[in-house]
């Protein structure tokens, strides 16, 4: 039999007005989602190539990097994550991940599916690493790479990366950073820290809509890539080409495949908000409105995850599931009542915490007393007597 036209494709399209304050994505600025409204261009028309520059100059400021590497995965940060595997290693070659939640095991999957030697230093959830215990892994294992998460959304911990590069540099590794959560909520200086390769997701802080994974790869790190003796295995990926492609070699620029015209317009836009409020401000912002959160928080009897407010990420605040409480209850209480999204955990900290995101556009004082008075309601509906509510 045929198929027809599907009904539900002759109702107009329904989209409800929610305030993302999970773990993202975030809420896009009108400037941002009016910035798609703009005619798609060819991807490699002069006016479109100009954009991508723009973006590049933008990405360079907010990695703090002079890298001529700077360009985007068409996919989220999961793409960044993949291309980071996909073109460092070869089959065999030793990474060492730095595991305190889920990401360091997603990386530690993807690792593996490129055959690489995966060698894993854990910490438990709600902790991070110190620089003594990555120098002792790194000398253990001899990695051609160490992979770590500066902002651990899962379980909301900040990993300070000051030190790390210089202790890979000593070790002769290459030093990988996934910073999706964080870029733009924490200070992030590429080139000073000596990171490699840094990859982030554009509906975070950045406050574009999911689709790109903003990159970079330092010199060091492209010296290994066109030192492979095998092709990189994913084409999608690969570096040399997307590089190419975004204009970062000494070109002429050649198709690789069809950049997401709509969605680098739109991270043009957010990345010039960005750049206009400057890195010092969206940092203190980020903290000032975390730190207002765990204030109210505690004043409710919530307690924090991560016990030592210098190991949190303020991008994304993990908060104790009281002993007895129905965490999902509270979660539908935001959403039914208020079209407010809160999470819960994720990996190791699921049914543990809520999970709260204060990032870019959503990262304000109305929304953090906003989700203190809903926690505040919601807590008193499910009859819970904090011992300060
Ligand atoms: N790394 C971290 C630290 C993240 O928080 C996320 C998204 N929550 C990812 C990677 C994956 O990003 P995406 O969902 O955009 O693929």
């Amino acid at each position: 039999m045929a198929v027809t036209p599907p009904k539900s494709l002759t109702r107009s399209l329904d989209v409800p007005a929610k305030l993302l304050m999970g773990p993202g994505p975030v809420n896009a600025p009108p400037r941002v989602l009016q910035a798609m409204t703009n005619p798609v261009l060819g991807h490699l028309h002069p006016e479109f190539c100009m954009v991508m520059d723009e973006v590049k100059d933008g990405l360079r400021y907010l990695f703090q990097t002079q890298a001529e590497v700077v360009c985007c995965i068409s996919g989220t940060g999961h793409a960044g994550m993949e291309a980071t595997m996909a073109n460092l290693l070869e089959r065999g070659d030793v990474i060492l991940i730095a595991d305190n939640g889920i990401w360091g095991e997603r990386a530690a999957e993807m690792a593996r599916r490129h055959e690489a030697d995966v060698r894993v230093t854990k910490k438990p959830p709600g902790e991070n690493f110190s620089l003594m215990e990555l120098d002792l892994a790194l000398a253990e294992h001899k990695p051609l790479v160490l992979f770590v998460v500066q902002g651990e959304s899962s379980t909301g911990v900040l990993q300070p990366l000051e030190g790390i590069g210089s202790l890979c540099q000593k070790h002769g590794a290459l030093l990988a950073v996934d910073c999706v959560a964080s870029l733009g909520g924490v200070p992030m200086y590429m080139d000073k820290w000596g990171i490699d390769v840094l990859y982030s997701g554009s509906q975070k802080v950045i406050s574009a809509p999911p689709a790109v994974a903003p990159i970079a790869f330092s010199d060091r790190a492209i010296k290994r890539v066109k030192g492979r003796k095998t092709p990189v295995r994913s084409f999608y990926t690969d570096i040399l080409w997307l590089a190419n492609y975004w204009g970062c070699d000494e070109g002429p620029r050649k198709y690789h495949h069809t950049g997401p015209v709509s969605s680098i317009y739109a991270l043009r836009e957010a990345l010039a908000i960005a750049c206009d409020e400057g890195l010092e401000s969206l940092w203190n912002r980020h903290r000032l409105c975390s730190k207002k959160l765990s204030d109210g928080l505690a004043n409710l009897g919530l307690e924090m995850f991560v016990s030592d407010p210098a190991k949190r990420v303020p991008t994304v605040n993990t908060i104790k599931v009281p002993e007895g409480v129905d965490f999902m209850k509270v979660i539908k209480h935001f959403m039914s009542k208020y079209r407010v999204e809160i999470s819960g955990g994720l990996g190791p900290s699921a049914g543990k915490v809520w999970r709260v995101g204060l990032m870019g556009h959503n990262c304000t004082e109305d929304n953090v007393d906003l989700v203190l008075k809903i926690f505040k309601e919601a807590l008193a509906e499910a009859g819970v007597t904090m011992s300060k509510l």
